[in-house]
């Protein structure tokens, strides 16, 4: 055989074939790949045209995937069953078969070519594999001139073997991005979810603290002391759904950043004085040092408010009764540095990653004593992150805990 192989026609094959494969590996697209293939298989066996079959994974039938020219959805959907027909044979077989003429072959089936107005001769047909898995069936189609040779059967087997590896690689690549898309989908329709329940829930809940805070005031003394309760629980409440409300703030990302130039030194000054009561009424002491100058930063106000309080309100949450809060902002190296440190029941260090993660506690849900849905951290990363800060924890556990936010200072002119 090796003898009845013309030399150079032989050297131009297998040169077209280094460049085939070369250009099968590079492409990912499953429709681009089928069509290359065909293209291929039909130039280098010299026949009038080549189609793919592959095997349905569900169904164990083979289906026409591409054939020179257009395919017709008739063709597409017609299924080629494995028994009694020569794809199917190629295929069970595990080997190349050459049929020069079909119409005398008892497996072959008209109704394709019916369906295109085409006539099939004789056909070449290769199984393909991805590793020692059948994938389908390469088939060229009426030779030239001639009858398919073994040197056609040789080289169409070499660019199956290609094909199959690169059409199963194209096709986990679609299927993973298949599965990309729909995680999205669910990541957008529980943001989603999130914020609309959060948004309802605000209207009702802002009535029932409005009118438990005017009964509170008209109440008598024992009553006060029970609508307390229900008042602290509605607080509660309602910080949770902030929690829930911020994260759509994030989900939105850049989209609603409104960055403006502001003072870091008031920022902080203001909202720890006004959220200091609860820390008050847990007998904690609040230590604030800030600097004497200020620390002006260009970012969103209203999301780095969310930053500060999310730490703080940590602080106090996770810090016993009788501790101590130390919040100081300084300026380093061109940057900004925040620091919330308590004297609280600290973090172990394998988690001082995790706890940034979305509902992630570290402490078991089912035996939590500190109410919260672990999204603050997340929250508070993810803006920093959108300000092109840093923000990261040191602790031990039972010695308190240190979190640090770094900020890009606003020098007033671009760096
Ligand atoms: P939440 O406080 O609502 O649970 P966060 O995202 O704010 O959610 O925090 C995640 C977890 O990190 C908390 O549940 C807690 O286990 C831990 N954590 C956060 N801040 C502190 C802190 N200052 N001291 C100890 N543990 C903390």
């Amino acid at each position: 055989m090796i003898n009845s192989i013309v030399p150079n026609v032989d050297a131009v094959r297998l040169a077209r074939m280094v460049e085939v494969s070369r250009e099968l590996s590079s492409t990912n697209d499953l429709d681009t790949l089928l069509k290359l293939i065909i293209s291929e298989a039909a130039a280098l066996t010299n026949a009038e045209s080549a189609s793919i079959l592959l095997l349905d994974r569900h169904t164990r039938e083979l289906r026409f995937k591409a054939t020179s020219g257009e395919m017709s959805p008739e063709m597409a959907d017609t299924p080629v069953p494995l028994n009694n027909s020569i794809a199917g044979a190629v295929l069970q077989s595990n080997e190349p078969m050459i049929i020069h003429d079909v119409s005398r072959d008892p497996r072959w089936n008209s109704q394709v070519d019916q369906a295109i107005n085409f006539r099939t001769g004789s056909i070449l047909g290769v199984p393909m594999h991805d590793d020692a898995r059948p994938v389908g069936v390469l088939e060229s189609i009426n030779k030239q001139s001639g009858a398919f040779t073994d040197e056609d059967v040789n080289i169409l087997g070499i660019l199956a073997d290609l094909a199959g590896v690169a059409v199963e690689r194209a096709r986990l690549i679609e299927e993973l991005r298949r599965a990309n898309q729909q995680l999205a989908e669910l990541d957008r329709l529980k943001s989603d979810f999130i914020a609309l329940a959060s948004h309802e829930l605000r209207t009702p809940l802002s009535i029932i603290l409005g009118y438990v805070s005017f009964l509170r005031d008209e109440a008598s003394p024992e009553m006060a002391k029970q609508l307390d309760s229900v008042l602290r629980a509605a607080v509660r409440l309602r910080s949770l759904m902030q929690d829930m409300f911020n994260l759509k703030y994030v989900d939105a990302g850049e989209a609603t950043l409104n960055a403006a130039d502001f003072d870091m030194v008031d920022l902080v000054r203001d909202l720890i004085a006004q959220r200091d009561e609860t820390a008050f009424a847990k007998q904690q002491t609040v230590n604030l040092q800030l600097p004497a100058e200020p620390l002006p930063v260009l970012a969103d106000r209203g999301m780095i408010e969310v930053v500060v309080s999310n730490l703080f309100n940590n602080a106090i949450k996770f810090t016993p009764e009788g501790g101590r809060i130390d919040v100081t902002l300084e300026r380093r190296d061109g940057e900004l540095w925040l620091c919330v440190s308590d004297s609280g029941i600290g973090i172990p260090e394998d988690q001082l990653e995790r706890i940034f993660n979305r509902f992630y506690q570290v402490e078991p849900h089912l035996r939590r004593h500190h109410e919260g849905m672990g999204l603050g951290l997340a929250i508070a990363k993810e803006l920093v992150e959108l300000h092109q800060g840093r923000i990261w924890a040191k602790s031990r556990v039972g010695e308190g805990s240190h979190f640090f936010v770094a900020l890009p200072l606003h020098t007033g002119h671009a760096s």
